[in-house]
């Protein structure tokens, strides 16, 4: 299993090099610094890579460290409350920095500054600028470029020329469910083009991209001009030596699309379904729009199709009204899908969405008892799914360079994270024999 957290959820496998080791080493002539700080999801961290691309055409160098900055760019999550809390303290932080005289400007960006909270956290931590999700592009006028509304929206590439790179196919999300802040701090959704897609996966591929993640907080749902994911997936895999996708919403989830990912070979067949519940009375407090045992079915073509791969889930415990029968149901889920891994979230109530005003808080042991159920129950059976794994000899891609302990993080087809012994570089492949499995990752020693 990849993670288990009650946090907020970071990518299974990092996707690409960490945003804190990108970006130009040396200082430019104009001697300007900025640290960029990235909070949340995949699609934060894409942000984070246009915002870099703005500073450098800017001019300033990027730095790893507050104290060597002169400009802080906190690009934040707004999904659950903790995730808040972190950026208050960094906010705190960055103000008495400043009053030192080592921090010259702050701003915030992402899905924090898109709430309503965002004003009074300008005028707390005296913020220079906030903006949204929407109007990122407006960093560029504040570090001195031209206004760049048209080279900074979503229809550019944000990760260029490095072996994995993140492409958004879609902002936004027309769904409400109850718990949810992002439809309110990132609007309805928006398809781009499908030329524009894959047109953009084939520069990253001639620049030297060997892997591109898909990326959108429903991505299944998109449409443009008549056609729907599933052309456009193929489209890609055309183009694109290895692609994943993430996230998929249940209720748009097509058995073609499922049926692809085992066709496919350039596609990894791993798949992210989050259910949220396995109870259809939960689901549809929560206005998931399907019930248990249509997820079950997708799960069924899934695994069909993907006899090899991996299904990880999202799954929300103590949700306003979620009793014992509904946390029952939702165990059973887990123990009929066999999840590979899952992001398991306590529910955190967000200002402005119905949950929040939902009677039938659940005291937070019972949310904790809730939670190490759950865990234990994905553990157990991402255990046993990778135990079947030990003896293979599998080819993987190597996300990652050599640690100090000498272990590269690599990536099977089935979408299996592996350590293993190598030093070869990121973006190649090895071939390896799995030698041994945990519960989350599985470890190769190469075949001489
Ligand atoms: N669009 C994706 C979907 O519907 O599956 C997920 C987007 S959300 C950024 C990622 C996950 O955070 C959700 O699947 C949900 O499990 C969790 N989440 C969202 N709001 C939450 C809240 N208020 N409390 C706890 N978990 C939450
Ligand atoms: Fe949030 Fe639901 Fe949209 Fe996912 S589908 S982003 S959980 S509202």
């Amino acid at each position: 299993m990849n993670s288990t957290t009650s946090e907020v959820p970071t990518a299974p496998i990092p996707l690409s090099r960490k945003p804190s080791e990108r970006g130009s080493p040396d200082a430019p002539a104009s001697g300007k610094t900025a640290c960029i700080r990235t909070f949340g999801c995949q699609m934060n961290v894409h942000d984070s890579d246009r915002i870099r691309r703005m500073i450098q055409d800017a001019g300033y160098a990027e730095v790893q460290r507050y104290e060597d900055a002169d400009l802080v760019i906190l690009n934040t999550c707004y999904v659950r409350e903790n995730a808040v809390d972190r950026v208050k303290g960094h906010l705190g932080e960055l103000n008495r920095l400043r009053r030192e005289g080592r921090v010259k400007r702050v701003a915030l960006t992402g899905c924090i500054g898109a709430a309503e909270e965002s004003q009074s956290l300008q005028e707390t931590y005296n913020i220079d600028l906030v903006l949204g999700t929407h109007n990122t592009y407006e960093l560029a006028e504040f570090v001195g470029l031209p206004t760049m509304r048209e080279t900074y929206t979503p229809e550019l590439p944000g990760t260029e020329g490095e072996h994995s790179a993140f492409v958004t196919i879609m902002t936004g999300c027309n769904y409400q469910c109850s718990y949810c802040i992002v439809p309110t701090v990132r609007g309805r959704m928006t398809c781009r083009p499908m030329e524009s897609v894959v047109g953009e996966i084939e520069r990253l591929v001639a620049g030297g991209t060997r892997y591109v993640t898909l990326l959108g907080q429903t991505v299944d749902a998109w449409r443009y001009e008549g056609k729907r994911f599933c052309d456009l997936l193929e489209a890609v895999s055309e183009v694109a030596p290895r692609v994943w996708f993430t996230t998929s919403h249940p209720s748009n989830m097509e058995d073609r699309t499922l049926r692809a990912i085992g066709e496919r070979d350039t596609i990894v067949k791993r798949l992210h379904l989050p259910v949220q519940s396995g109870s259809d009375r939960m689901l549809k407090v929560m206005h998931r729009g399907y019930k248990a045992d249509r997820y079950r079915r997708k799960i069924s073509v899934f695994r069909e199709a993907a006899p090899e791969g991996t299904l990880s889930t999202d799954i929300i415990v103590g949700h306003p009204g979620e009793t014992e029968e509904d946390h029952q149901q939702t165990l059973q889920l887990v123990e009929d899908c066999e999840f590979d891994s899952a992001y398991i979230f306590k529910f955190s109530p967000r200002r402005g969405t119905e949950a929040a005003d939902l009677p039938g808080v659940v005291p937070d042991a019972v949310v904790q008892r809730r939670f190490l159920e759950v865990l234990r129950g994905i553990e157990h059976s991402a255990f046993r799914r990778n135990q079947r794994k030990v003896g293979n000899i599998e080819e993987i891609f190597v996300r990652h360079g050599a640690t100090e302990d000498g272990k590269t993080i690599g990536e099977t087809w089935s979408g299996h994270a592996v350590h293993v012994d190598t030093d070869a570089a990121p973006g190649t492949y090895v071939t390896a024999t799995i030698e041994s499995a945990g519960p989350h990752v599985l470890y190769a020693r190469i075949r001489n």
